[in-house]
């Protein structure tokens, strides 16, 4: 399916006018949001000249990428077929609105894992390829797109067109990472990876101070697949920066203790407790102590362990609707990278101003990044911090100052993550923005395509 779908005429389905945030609640826009269940229907959507639109999955990125305050969003979650499987090469062909956590389902039981995932598994592989996702395992597989053979993708005109390294590859490089901006993707081909077991056979190292932590990240890099450490943020002076990392590899049978190894691909379904209400339990003193008792309980300075999948990947996914502690201001993750020269002295500038603000949350993580292609894609190698910081007065001011801070180190801010960034430091931090732009305007002309997100970056042609 190299060329254009035959157009058929279809009545465009009745939209829903709500309002709508991501993850961190924060902002809050209104849209009218169509959610098809059949290709034809969404390309009458897309067809429709009647405002923008904007391609959302299960609406996690953190900020305003899925939002379009006052004009369309196009809600995916309902094209979510799998169409084929090779279990010989790995190769999964799904449509874009399959979730991660669906994969890990089906496929987990029969020896395979997604090849890349970020911290939750609540996100469609659509919104996955459109902000190109790390994992744990950046520093050795890259992001997701270096996984994905191949995306058909809906543009402006109706027509869909297969993105890949050798076919449209400028509209595959301006996709991954593109944030919903060059069309919808509708299907994909990824490679999933083979494991043995649902474990991980890994280590707990607790780091000192930040020092520690990037001697212990390049200690275990060739040693460990996957690795990342949660940060206290409160922490000063010898001990900015102390951590706890957790790093692993996907064990191997003969590597599994014989209680694991009887029944390897299977774990203990887990309780998902949630939070009922918006309980603003989010504060300096709450923050303090958790840190500090998180920190008191991992005395050892290494303990070999083996983690089951959902607790190393997804800690995070343990408590649904988590974000209701931070109220109904809601809260902004701040994530940013920094070149390998410049990572120590960008991190612990970060680090201090951090905690000088004393405004951070609990949630606060250090990876290790390696190489990476792309046009907008986030990671670059080296290290990346993300810290949640709850919507409180000032709060805005403080990240425009932590975004010059990272830029005069070459750094760059996560626009998955972003609510908040200026037009003018977007541009000094994603260098390719004019090369993406042509690609864009190809598949675009007219710019039917746009977000709340790319309004406030100026993303959009002027
Ligand atoms: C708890 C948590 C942990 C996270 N950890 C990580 C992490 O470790 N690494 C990481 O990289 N990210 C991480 N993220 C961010 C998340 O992975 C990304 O924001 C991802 O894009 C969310 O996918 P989604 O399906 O929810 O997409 P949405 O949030 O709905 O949309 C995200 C973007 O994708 C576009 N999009 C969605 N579907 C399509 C489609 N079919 N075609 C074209 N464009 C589309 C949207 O327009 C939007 O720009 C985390 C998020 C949460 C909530």
């Amino acid at each position: 399916m190299t060329s254009a779908t035959r157009r058929q005429s279809v009545a465009v389905p009745n939209p829903l006018h709500a309002p709508l945030t991501g993850w961190g609640r924060y902002p809050l826009s209104e849209s009218d949001i169509y959610r098809p269940d059949k290709i034809a229907e969404l390309q009458g959507v897309v067809t429709a000249n009647i405002s923008s639109l904007i391609p959302r999955g299960a609406g996690r990125a953190y900020g305003d990428a899925a939002l379009n305050d006052q004009n369309r969003v196009v809600d995916l979650t309902r094209l979510n077929r799998m169409l084929s499987f090779d279990a010989a090469s790995g190769l999964l062909r799904c449509e874009a609105g399959v979730t991660i956590a669906e994969l890990i389902d089906v496929f987990l039981p029969r020896g395979f894992f997604p090849p890349v995932t970020p911290g939750t598994r609540f996100v469609t592989l659509g919104g996955s390829v459109a902000a190109d996702v790390h994992g744990k395992n950046h520093h050795r597989d890259s992001s997701l797109a270096s996984h994905v053979m191949y995306f058909d993708l809906m543009i402006a005109s109706g027509e869909v067109l297969r993105c890949s390294r050798e076919e449209n590859s400028d509209l595959f490089w301006a996709t991954v990472g593109g944030m919903g901006l060059t069309g919808v993707i509708l299907e994909l081909e990824l490679r999933m990876r083979r494991v043995e077991s649902a474990y991980l056979d890994g280590e707990l190292i607790r780091a000192g101070n930040i020092d520690a932590a990037i001697e212990a990240f390049e200690r275990i890099d060739s040693v460990y697949g996957y690795s990342v450490a949660w940060i206290d943020c409160n922490s000063t002076k010898s001990a900015l920066g102390r951590s706890l990392l957790n790093v692993g590899n996907f064990a191997t049978l003969d590597q599994l203790p014989r209680n694991l190894a009887q029944d390897p691909l299977t774990t203990m379904p887990k309780l998902s407790p949630f939070v009922p209400l918006d309980l603003p339990v989010v504060n300096s003193m709450t923050v303090r102590a958790f840190n500090a008792l998180t920190y008191a309980l991992h005395r050892e300075k290494s303990a070999h362990t083996f983690f089951d999948w959902e607790s190393f990947f997804y800690p995070l996914d343990a408590i649904r609707n988590w974000p209701r502690i931070y109220g109904k201001r809601g809260f902004v993750q701040y994530q940013c990278v920094w070149p390998p020269d410049e990572s120590r002295a960008g991190l612990v500038e970060v680090l201090e101003a951090t905690t000088r603000s004393r405004r951070a949350s609990f949630l606060a993580v250090l990876k290790k990044f390696g190489a990476q292609d792309g046009l907008l894609s986030f990671p670059m190698a080296g290290y990346t911090l993300a810290i949640d910081f709850p919507v409180t007065d000032g709060l805005l001011e403080f990240l425009d100052s932590l975004d010059a801070l990272v830029l005069k180190r070459g750094g760059r801010v996560y626009l998955a993550k972003d609510a908040r960034m200026s037009p003018e430091t977007f541009r000094a931090m994603y260098p390719n923005f004019r090369k993406w732009q042509a690609a864009k305007a190809v598949a675009d002309p007219d710019n039917r395509f746009s977000s709340s997100l790319s309004r406030r970056l100026g993303m959009d042609p002027a």
